[in-house]
């Protein structure tokens, strides 16, 4: 049975074996078998690559890629769009290194390009070799020195497309293009005054922070033709939002651009490209709805309505049909990257048996044990209310000094047999009790990551991902738990899941192995989770770990980025690790100068903090 959804939302990429573990199975090669999870870490850790880690597989990226292109390829053709679409994988989705140069090594037969919302982001932009056609979309406020290098690598054969967000950006444009004497590739975004659904539904429509009216677009037109750089204006930008759960806002949205697309023409804007944005979501849940973590549509679908739209729209206005450009980066790298880590301990809030009644025992501890003699699948609702009730009244007692210490433990312990007898009666896949009473009920299962460094938005905007135990797969789960991460914070826990029949509070999972350890994956965390994630208790960024899925069912290491060090972390807050080993040296010698210490304790004091320092943030 799959309890975790894993057919839903794994898309016959995440799978489980025949031994019960989950296996990546390779898109590229659908006829290769899939490769174990476990079996990975396994060989990684023989290499010495600890978790919690990131695990990129560099064939899911590509596989995307191709997979969006080919998409939007293919509805080109099935429509008769007489033109090509020119994708750009927007940088802030993720910026690291080994993410953004694959990217444009994937992309390179489908001139893919890339897009910038910052000055960082267009330095990193122009230090990649792109194909000919493709596009640089700078995106964002921008100040002169920004639009200076925009315009100045035009001179590099790069398609820079400075994009007009606002009234002010047109004059600094303008000015900027006169002193170069270069003739700038401009775009402009509109704002659209459709507002779609979904958690992002503030960057769309009048209130949204970026692009200009229409009374700001009629006044940029009349100050390019003025300043003689009208036929600059090549692109037309718009954006609703990312995550965007359904299909027919986009429909919606881009039946608008296109209207702003052939006003724009028709006054005499040399408009070659429209620029529809990110937006295109990510299945997290598996559901195929228009929820806040799932979306009404597929890749094929989104990119069907995106050409057949345009296509329309410029046939009714007689227009060339633009080149296409869209700006998604979430469904491109999302599925690329999992968090694994390991789960140090459980704590339970149950007892497989009860202490025997014993002489003296206070009343309401024999009334709380006499409890056992009465649960029954029927009475479950009694017997929960009839322990909550003894217990509490056993804790006003012991706060009044009325019993002691051992007689209160007592009773703690017949109320948590009684929760595992309650628990056992309600069945695992029959619960009787309300969600609620199984979240008191659940284990905490304390896990090797940190939610702040690692999943920093299922902390800031509830978003889900899907969570599943690595191994023991062919075994049913036999409890039940919410996660918490390794910080000290309350706010570190994770209790929203999703499951085959909806998201639950609470995460079936198995009695802790004794002997090996229990992994967890967190998948779909390549769109935004690395840099967006903070260093809360000074959790550092994890080891990242670049693989490839072979053909034979193995894999082949691309790229080790190993995690923050303790020194590194606590040099992004300032303090020079020199200084600090110093200083406690410095406490070390006083102590052996006034005798609280042996000289021969240096060497092993001064060695534990120095492992200490160089040693990974996470539980080793
Ligand atoms: N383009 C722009 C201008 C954006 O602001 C964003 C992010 O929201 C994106 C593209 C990426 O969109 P998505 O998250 O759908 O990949």
């Amino acid at each position: 049975h799959d309890v975790y959804g894993i057919k839903k939302w794994g898309k016959n990429l995440i799978v489980v074996n025949d031994k019960g573990e989950i296996g990546l199975k390779n898109p590229l090669n659908p006829d290769a078998p899939s490769v174990s999870l476990p079996a990975i870490l396994e060989d990684l850790d023989d290499r010495g690559v600890q978790v919690p880690m990131i695990l990129r597989v560099s064939s899911y990226l590509e596989h995307e890629i191709k997979h969006m292109n080919d998409c939007f390829n293919e509805a080109i053709a099935r429509v008769g769009y007489r033109g090509k679409y020119r994708g750009v994988f927007p940088i802030k989705v993720n910026q690291q290194a080994q993410v953004v140069d694959r990217i444009v090594e994937f992309g390179r037969p489908f001139e893919y390009g890339l897009e910038a919302g910052s000055k960082p982001e267009l330095v990193i932009a122009l230090a990649h070799r792109l194909s000919r056609e493709a596009l640089i979309v700078c995106n964002g406020i921008k100040d002169e020195e920004f639009i200076r290098l925009a315009i100045l690598s035009r001179k590099l054969g790069f398609n820079t497309a400075i994009v007009l967000e606002s009234p002010k950006e047109v004059d600094t444009v303008i000015s900027v293009a006169k002193e170069l004497d270069v003739d700038p590739m401009l775009g402009v975004r509109v704002k659209l005054t459709n507002q779609i659904s979904g958690k992002w539904e503030k960057s769309s429509g009048d209130r949204s922070a970026f692009g200009m009216n229409t009374d700001q677009l009629v006044l940029m037109v009349d100050k390019l033709r003025d300043a003689g750089l009208l036929h600059c204006l090549k692109l037309q930008h718009s954006h609703l939002g990312s995550q965007v759960p359904d299909v027919n806002d986009v429909r919606r949205a881009v039946t608008e651009a296109c209207r702003f697309y052939i006003e724009l023409t028709q006054e005499g804007v040399p408009l070659t490209h429209l620029d529809l944005g990110g937006g295109m979501g990510v299945d997290y849940t598996g559901e195929n709805r228009a929820t806040d973590s799932s979306i009404n549509y597929s890749m094929r679908e989104y990119c069907t309505n995106v050409v057949e739209t345009v296509a329309y729209a410029m046939d009714g206005a007689e227009i060339d049909h633009p080149t296409l450009v869209t700006e998604s980066g979430r469904a491109v790298v999302a599925t690329s990257s999992m968090l694994i880590f390991n789960v140090l301990e459980a704590t339970h809030y149950d007892a497989p048996t009860a202490p025997e009644a014993e002489e003296g025992d206070h009343h309401l501890i024999s009334d709380l044990l006499a409890i056992t003699g009465y649960i029954t699948g029927a009475r479950l609702q009694e017997c929960w209310n009839d322990a909550n009730f003894y217990r509490n009244e056993l804790r006003a007692l012991f706060h009044r000094g009325y019993i002691d210490l051992r007689q209160m433990a007592r009773a703690e312990r017949i109320y948590l047999h009684l929760m595992a007898r309650i628990k056992e009666h309600a069945g695992f896949d029959d619960i009787q009790i309300s969600d609620e009473q199984l979240t008191k009920l659940a284990d905490i299962y304390h896990c090797n990551f940190s939610l702040f460094q690692s999943l920093p938005d299922v902390w800031a905007i509830d978003q889900l991902h899907p969570i599943v135990p690595l191994q023991m797969l062919d075994q049913a789960p036999d409890r039940h738990a919410v996660l918490t991460d390794i910080t000290c914070d309350s706010d570190g826990k994770v209790d929203r899941f999703i499951l085959a029949d909806g998201v639950a509070p609470t995460l079936p999972v198995h009695t802790l192995p004794e002997d090996t350890p229990y992994y967890m994956g967190v998948f779909f965390v390549g769109a935004y989770q690395e840099t967006l994630g903070d260093l809360h208790n000074l959790f550092g960024d994890t080891n990242v770990v670049t693989i490839d899925l072979r053909a034979d069912g193995g894999f082949d290491l691309l790229h080790e980025q190993e995690g923050d060090t303790i020194s590194e972390v606590m040099s992004y807050v300032e303090f020079d690790p020199q200084d600090c080993v110093a200083e406690f040296r410095k406490m070390v010698d006083e102590a052996i100068s006034t005798g609280a210490l042996k000289s021969k304790d240096r060497k092993t004091l001064m060695g534990a903090y120095r492992d200490s320092i160089n040693g990974y943030t996470y539980y080793e």
